[in-house]
């Protein structure tokens, strides 16, 4: 099976994912792929979801100044109430598509590693890494959660983009309408 970045939206980047129960040999796989995508594609990446690439697993890979990892099943447990705004992108989208984005300075996370092994750490200002990479791990979050930088975008900036918004509201209503629930 190959996988490919798939554009926003598909049924797989608006649904929820349930968690993995056990690591195996195709999701490794599939998170070389991943990261093959981030590291040597068309348009570099500094993070990237399974269901962007339409696989519908809990797991996103991330690569941040040569540091990164697979994670599963991660799960925000707290976050910071001091926030940033910055300009975001995403592989989903049209690269000409940034948005300004409101996260948190840091984030705590319980995820799962590779080898299963549960992890909790706080991410961000005061924790590993830095906010650029907490960053990252929430927009990816966000992504396994069904939601993209297009459902974080405040009323001002979907004003700046209502013309290229539009289209692709379009194609989520569509989606929506297909929807047999
Ligand atoms: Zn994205």
């Amino acid at each position: 099976m190959s996988w490919n970045v798939q554009e926003y939206p598909t049924r797989a980047l608006v649904s929820c994912l349930s968690p993995v129960d056990k690591v195996e040999r195709w999701h490794l796989e599939l998170a070389s792929r991943m990261f093959e995508i981030i590291e040597h594609g068309d348009r570099r990446g500094v993070g990237l979801a399974a269901n962007q690439v339409g696989a519908e697993v809990c797991m996103f890979v991330w690569l941040v100044n040569g540091e990164g990892d697979i994670v599963f099943n991660p799960e925000i447990i707290d976050r910071s109430s001091r926030t940033s705004v910055m300009q975001e992108g995403c592989l989903s989208l049209p690269a000409s598509f940034l948005v300004n984005v409101q996260r948190p300075d840091w984030i705590v996370v319980r995820w799962m590693d590779r080898g299963g092994v549960v992890h909790e750490d706080r991410i961000g200002e005061g924790g590993k890494w830095d906010s650029f990479t907490a960053r990252v791990w929430h927009h990816e979050i966000d992504h396994l959660n069904g939601l993209s930088i297009v459902d974080t975008m405040s009323g001002s900036s979907k004003r700046k983009k209502r013309t290229q918004l539009a289209s692709i509201m379009e194609r989520r209503r569509l989606l929506d309408q297909d929807d047999p629930k």
